[in-house]
């Protein structure tokens, strides 16, 4: 069986600013990635979608993002930025190629992929993202429900909802945004379980990002800090007007769902057409299970992306992983190259 020093899993952002740290130590990595291209999941995103960071404060470490840097970049250009980074690394990337099932013994890993193939790897980084695995709670009555449900995952433009009663769920910035483009069409709720938290884009003339990084607050870790409410969402004052508006409507989480009625917190009932949960994600780890790597709930036992339980392993872009920006398209490049730093540390002692 063939052995590499290192295999990254998964070639979206997370993935590509690990190979690029490998790079930096002289390494060139296995990239296993199942789609036919690299990227992740920006094809993925809604059609409409843009960054809410500005170039200048979006790219991965060595590539600054072509064009003016102050613009906020499309989803497409993204895609392109993607794959332009891609081309530019010394890695084996290999698509087509999703890993099923990852094993760990006292010589390393073993990885299988779905065509039954085997790759043995001294040090593994997961780097395979969320968006595989939306979160759909546990609603009152959801399974029953008779109208239209789907995960902000399966929603790309607001036009096959046009004239219907949708009630979006989630208040954090996909949510918003979905609702404030849907009402153009429909007859929105945004239903969150408590008021939206609204970020100023632009305070005092500068982009957010730009006090973030400034302040060093984008690499510090805050996720207990960031937990305890609700998601901020970055905005320049559209959406809060469009909330204003009436439509979207926003309102407290409802009680339950009865066939195609939703019940409202004050008693109300209302018939929607559709419901769109923008309820977030959960790791997508599932190959992992059979080292120890993951908990009860399939989290990922971890200490800043390096595994608490397996010698070798390590993550890259999962949320909070060592700063809130860890999960983002600025602050990749930091945990990825903290991440290779240790593992590689540990592989030559
Ligand atoms: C709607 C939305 C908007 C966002 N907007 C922004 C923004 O404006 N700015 C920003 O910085 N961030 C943003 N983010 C957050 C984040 O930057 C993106 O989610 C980003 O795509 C995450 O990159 P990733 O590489 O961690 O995961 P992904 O992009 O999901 O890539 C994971 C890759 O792993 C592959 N994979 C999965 N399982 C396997 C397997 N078993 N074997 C092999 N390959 C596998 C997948 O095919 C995929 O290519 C946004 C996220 C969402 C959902």
């Amino acid at each position: 069986m063939e052995k590499v020093p290192i295999t990254v899993i998964g070639a979206g952002q997370a993935g590509l600013a690990t190979a690029w740290a490998a790079n930096r130590h002289g390494v060139r990595p296995l990239v296993l990635e199942a789609a036919d291209r690299p990227g992740g999941s920006w094809p993925h995103y809604y059609n409409s979608l843009t960054l809410f960071s500005p170039a200048r404060f979006s790219a991965l470490p060595g590539l600054a993002m072509p064009g003016d840097p102050e613009r906020y970049p499309l989803r497409d250009e993204v895609v392109e930025y993607l794959r332009d980074y891609a081309s530019r690394l010394d890695a084996d990337l290999v698509y087509g190629s999703r890993v099923e099932q990852v094993e760990h013994d006292r010589a390393g890993f073993v990885l299988t992929t779905a065509d039954g193939s085997r790759v043995r790897s001294s040090m593994v980084v997961a780097a395979t993202g969320s968006f595989s695995q939306p979160h759909r709670p546990a609603l009152p009555g959801l399974e029953d429900f008779t109208g239209t449900v789907l995960h902000a995952t399966q929603y790309r433009a607001p036009e096959p909802f046009t004239g219907q009663r949708v009630v979006v769920v989630g208040g954090g910035n996909s949510g918003v945004q979905i609702a404030s483009e849907l009402a153009d069409v429909a007859r929105v709720n945004l239903a969150t379980r408590s008021p939206v938290a609204w970020v100023n884009q632009r305070p005092l003339g500068r982009d957010i990002h730009w006090w973030f990084t400034r302040s060093g607050l984008d690499a510090a870790p805050l996720r207990r800090v960031w937990e305890k409410g609700p998601t901020p969402v970055i905005d320049d004052g559209r959406y809060r007007a469009d909330l204003a508006s009436g439509n979207p409507d926003r309102r407290e989480m409802f009680t339950r769902l009865d066939g195609d009625k939703v019940t409202w917190a004050d008693g109300t009932v209302e018939r929607v057409d559709a419901l769109l949960l923008a309820t977030g994600y959960r790791p997508a780890l599932d190959y992992l299970a059979p080292t120890g790597a993951l908990d009860a709930q399939g989290h990922p036992l971890h200490r800043g992306g390096i595994s608490n339980s397996v010698p070798g392993l390590g993550y890259v872009g999962l949320e909070f992983q060592r700063s809130f920006s860890s999960a983002t398209l600025r602050g990749v490049g930091r945990d990825a190259r903290h991440v290779l730093r240790r593992l590689l540390a540990r592989a030559r002692r």
